[in-house]
């Protein structure tokens, strides 16, 4: 006979763990089981500049999952440097962030089964039933969480056709470390590469878009090997090279499908101008798990439909402004370079990136403007 739950979460990363916890929280009888194909702690490729707005969606203190907090910020752009130290930026390793958080969920209460990959998910009436490696399970709400390279939403048919960003990281083990970020728009013609510093070495990364006729020809490897020089770091370890897709924002998407919902990356919560998608897909969780949890205790699955409106006020909209400057960016990298080699263009990136302010509040309309003038002429 298969297990039934009020709600079941498909991936363990921050948009998951985020959502089961904040459902226990706000709704401590519902019957919460959260599984993930790989087993826990486990390796997921990522810079890990986390925003420390991150500690809004949850009750307890996050410090203990952190690796480090990094206070100094270097931009390079059109051949200048350009130093930061106003915007504190959390830096966490995944393996050790993601198992934090699943903990947390665990603790209150949350079922968790590992090695347990979901192969179907099938809506009947009021029921959704998942077919597993690890058995049958049964729920009145599942939440795709199964981030960027997850199948089941576009095997549903739940998915748009989101930007896609070819990620690279190298994690280069030291203790030659100056503790400073680096994001270097000069390096790469459509994004920019980084060096996210940790207690124990450096996460060295570069991002490219993947389009059409370029797909496999974006060369990320022999690109973020030559940007790592720099670092002296000559020689990669093949085991600590990662390559990962990165789903960005692409518009308003339908997220509730029946009593299914996506959140996190397989959401396309992911910030098209930055790339940064874990803030964003532990909120999307936090904002999803709000939904669910009111929707269990009223016994009115119809409201789940909140969680479209919620995302679009809370997110979209301002990935939306993100999505606009991006455009004109990618369009015109080198002619918009030298706006980017400012002080305040980087206090103005990392205000956004740290949570301190948003794109809406950033990008009047007068900035727009300029983008686009800049761009053109
Ligand atoms: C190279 C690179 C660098 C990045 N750097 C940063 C950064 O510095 N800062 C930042 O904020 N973001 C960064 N990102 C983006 C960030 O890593 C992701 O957006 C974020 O991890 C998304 O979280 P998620 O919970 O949606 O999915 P994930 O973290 O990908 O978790 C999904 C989970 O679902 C599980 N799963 C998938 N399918 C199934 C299935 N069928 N059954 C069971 N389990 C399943 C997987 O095993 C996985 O554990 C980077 C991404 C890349 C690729």
């Amino acid at each position: 006979m298969a297990k039934q739950y009020d709600v079941i979460i498909i991936g363990a990363g921050p948009s998951g763990t985020s959502c089961a916890y904040n459902i226990k929280r706000f709704n401590p009888q519902a019957r919460v089981l959260l599984v993930d194909k790989a087993d826990f702690p486990r390796y997921k490729p990522c810079g890990g500049g986390v925003s420390p707005e991150v500690q809004n969606y949850f009750d307890f203190d996050l410090q203990a999952g952190i690796d480090s907090i990094c206070n100094e910020v270097v931009m390079i752009a059109n051949g200048k440097q350009i130093s930061s130290n106003k915007h504190p930026l959390w830096m966490v390793r995944r393996e050790k962030f993601d198992n934090f958080l699943l903990s947390k969920a665990r603790s209150i209460g949350v079922s968790f089964m590992s090695s347990c990959e979901v192969h179907e998910v099938i809506q009947e009436n009021n029921t959704v039933k998942l077919l597993s490696s690890k058995g049958e399970f049964n729920a009145k709400v599942v939440v795709i969480a199964e981030g960027g390279l997850g199948k089941l939403a576009k095997k549903l048919g739940y998915t748009v056709k989101n930007t896609v960003l070819a990620g690279m990281e190298y994690e280069h083990y030291t203790q030659k470390l100056d503790g400073k970020l680096y994001i270097d728009f000069d390096y790469n013609d459509s994004g920019y590469a980084w060096n996210f510093p940790k207690s124990d070495g450096l996460s060295l990364g570069i991002g490219g878009f993947v389009k059409g006729q370029d797909k496999g020809k974006v060369g990320l490897p022999q690109k973020l090997k030559n940007y790592s020089k720099q670092f002296a770091v000559n020689e990669f370890e093949k085991k600590n090279l990662h390559g990962h897709p990165i789903l960005l924002y692409s518009g308003r998407q339908k997220l509730v499908h029946g009593n299914v919902i996506m959140v996190g990356e397989i959401a396309g919560c992911v910030d098209p101008l930055t790339a940064e998608g874990i803030r964003p897909a532990i909120k999307s969780g936090f904002l999803a798990a709000k939904v669910i949890a009111y929707s269990l205790k009223q016994k009115n699955l119809k409201s789940l439909v909140n969680y479209d409106v919620a995302f679009h006020q809370e997110i979209g909209r301002d990935f939306y402004s993100a999505r606009i400057m991006s455009y004109f960016l990618n369009k015109n990298l080198k002619r918009i370079l030298p706006m980017l080699s400012s002080e305040s263009a980087i206090n103005g990136f990392m205000s956004v990136f740290s949570g301190a302010s948003s794109y809406r509040q950033k990008i009047g309309f007068k900035r727009i403007c300029k983008l686009i003038w800049k761009s053109i002429f």
